[in-house]
């Protein structure tokens, strides 16, 4: 293990940025997100829970799939792909293991070659929450916010006026010999400190308001769930926004359109959101016409479909639609309305 000063890191970005598109947590007008850092950047590793994920770089907004131009009755078509290497710095393990959530869905066969690419020229430098939020759960979800998160190419933790490296995977150890000048050792005496901070953070996920969430508690089969009477009643509130998937670092849904300039284009990908009346809209129209199915389709599909394909819930209980949705009405209440809490402890 190594570590960083903090008071080197105003050095650390400009050398990766040589290399890399560097997206790090950066405030702009009160809301931090993870931006492309350039020098004079207010980057703020303090903030844990940035407003959007990091999924917005990894599977972002739009994305082209191929370029058209037509000429007579000939038509050009050339495909985009292309991106540049970039590093994402501070990632929490929550929003590491939503990553770990999509690549199950975009690398299995049919491999989304767009994602591959986007995943093979990144670099994720993950950074340990140790101050989590009375709005996360990621604890009913088996994340432990203090370790270090499979997936992460270096892990980090804050241990005040430095930071403690780990390098987690051959792009990681890469990386950390190129860097090398810039970090150090760590003592004993700090490896001892790192223990305590994660033994502290156990005490602190115990006193959290939503520690006893748990979804394994949910009782009935896909049938029974999609049939409750909750349905019924939660919904009639959601204003069909989609703020909440679109700040979801594991909803993934995307739309495929044509932008028509006339004799030249482009087909791009969009994110998409099921809490929207058109959404899957087909020639003989919507197959879930009324905002109950839309809702049920939401949580059905992180609660129940994608753990029967994938052994894993599509939720890493980072808290955002519970801050986000305008009306509350979020993964914690359906996880509650559904049975899914433990009895105080
Ligand atoms: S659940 Fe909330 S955030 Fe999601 S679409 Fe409905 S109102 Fe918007
Ligand atoms: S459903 Fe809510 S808590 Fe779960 S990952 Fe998405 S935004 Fe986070």
């Amino acid at each position: 293990m190594k570590k960083i000063a903090k008071d080197r890191l105003s050095l650390l970005w400009p050398r990766i940025a040589l290399n890399y598109q560097l997206f790090l947590p950066i405030a702009e007008e009160k809301v931090v997100n993870f931006s492309r850092w350039e020098e004079g950047a207010e980057v703020d590793l303090a903030t844990l829970k940035t407003a959007n994920s990091p999924k917005d770089i990894i599977f972002p907004q739009t994305e082209t799939y191929l370029n058209f131009k037509q000429e007579g009755k000939r038509l050009e078509l050339e495909m985009a792909g292309g991106r540049k290497d970039y590093l994402v710095f501070g990632v929490s393990p929550c929003d590491v293991a939503s990553i770990n959530l999509l690549d199950k869905v975009f690398l299995d066969e049919p491999v989304d070659q767009f994602y591959q690419e986007g995943r093979q020229k990144g670099v994720i430098i993950a950074r340990a929450c140790l101050n989590p939020a009375e709005t996360c759960f990621c604890s009913s979800f088996k994340i432990n916010p203090a370790l270090a998160p499979a997936g992460a190419d270096i892990a980090t933790w804050d241990l005040g006026d430095s930071l403690l490296w780990e390098a987690q995977s051959e792009k990681g150890k890469e990386l950390t010999a190129d860097f090398d000048d810039l970090l150090e050792e760590v003592s004993r005496e700090e490896q001892e400190r790192l223990e305590q901070v994660k033994t502290g953070i156990a005490d602190q996920l115990k006193d959290l308001p939503l520690v006893n969430l748990d979804p394994d508690l949910i009782e009935g089969g896909l049938n029974e769930i999609f049939a409750s009477e909750i349905w019924e009643h939660l919904y009639r509130r959601c204003l069909g926004c989609a703020m909440c998937t679109y700040v979801c670092p594991t909803c993934h849904c995307y739309d495929l359109k044509d932008y028509d300039g006339n004799k030249c284009g482009e087909r791009f990908r969009c994110w998409d959101s099921c809490m929207f009346s058109d959404f899957t809209m087909m020639a003989h129209g919507n197959p879930r016409t009324t905002q109950k199915e839309r809702v049920r389709q939401r949580f059905m599909h992180k609660l129940v479909y994608y753990p029967n394909n994938y052994q894993a819930y599509a939720c890493v209980g980072c808290g955002r639609c519970t801050e986000k949705c305008p009306v509350s009405l979020d993964m914690v209440k359906v996880i509650k309305k559904l049975g899914g809490e433990r009895n105080e402890l």
